[in-house]
């Protein structure tokens, strides 16, 4: 499927549009009014936005690690109707289509645990939730799974505790404590923000760097340093650190993926007169 390969020296990247949904305009911009976000992202006619859940497969030797996980696919008919998904994007249809079996699947790196990002990880069997990836060890910050289960977030309704518990009962959860590298390619750095254990995915190797930020920067429309979602726990420390990021990225010449992006695939960044834009990268 051309386009959706990104190599990074040894790795194979693959880009999965996990799912196609809807949210509300005005919370996805948080404090840009209308008139200037719509320009950007035209809402329908119950205010919302057109999104992706953009998940990775990042290939290397003996080693097959996905990156989020999206939606999931387990919805009532009146949650399919608020978020206006997509039936014919999912997980499952996206890792058979490159002829991957979840059992095959070895490591999860959730970005944290919101349901648009982990929700993916388990589904329905019999009425109980168990986990799709059944030989993957889950990689999440250890706050961002307290928070989870606490129910302390302003986005408690974003937490499925429920289909978070079954990962931690079959011994799949792998729980980190920080900044983290993985091995000589892959490393995980904390951004806050979105939330106190919220992580991005750094993948570096033969003179390239690919980078997941999660919801540090979920579409190509956030580039403006104000620009952040009202579902941000410490919406200045999004800034701060999106700041911070955007001059990292700028200087490293790095090609980002964007987890909610519902047009690219792979970015790369341009200065131009009216700010920061973000283009198709080559692959
Ligand atoms: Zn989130």
């Amino acid at each position: 499927m051309a386009g959706e390969r990104f190599n990074v020296g040894e790795l194979e990247v693959f880009h999965l549009r996990a799912s196609r949904f809807r949210l509300d305009g005005g919370t996805m911009f948080g404090v840009v009014p209308r008139p200037l976000w719509e320009r950007a992202s035209p809402p329908d006619g119950r205010n919302r936005v057109e999104l992706a859940c953009n998940c990775l497969l990042v290939r290397q030797p003996g080693q097959l690690t996905l990156i989020d996980t999206g939606c999931g696919q387990d919805w009532t008919p009146r949650e399919q109707e608020i978020f206006a998904f997509d039936p014919n994007h999912s997980l499952s249809l996206a890792l058979a289509s490159l002829g991957v079996r979840p059992e095959e699947i070895n490591r999860v790196i959730l970005t944290h645990l919101h349901f648009d990002h982990a929700g993916g990880a388990t589904h329905n069997q019999g009425g109980h939730p168990v986990p799709l990836f059944p030989n993957a060890a889950h990689l999440v910050q250890r706050r961002e799974w307290e928070d989870a289960l606490d129910g302390v977030s302003i986005m408690k309704s974003s937490y499925r505790p429920e289909c978070l518990l079954p990962l931690e009962q079959r011994g799949l959860l792998h729980l980190l404590d920080g900044d983290t590298r993985l091995d000589g390619a892959m490393s995980l750095f904390v951004t806050g923000g979105h939330t106190a254990g919220h992580q991005g995915v750094r993948i570096a190797g033969g003179g390239r760097t690919l980078v997941y930020p999660g919801e540090l920067l979920p579409t190509a429309a956030h580039l403006r340093l104000h620009w952040n979602m009202a579902y941000d726990m410490f919406p200045y420390q999004t800034l701060l650190s999106k700041r911070a990021f955007l001059a990292q990225a700028q200087a490293g010449n790095w090609t980002l993926a964007l987890n909610h992006d519902p047009h690219r695939r792979w970015s790369r960044l341009v200065e131009r007169a009216g700010g920061l834009e973000a283009e198709e990268a080559e692959i």
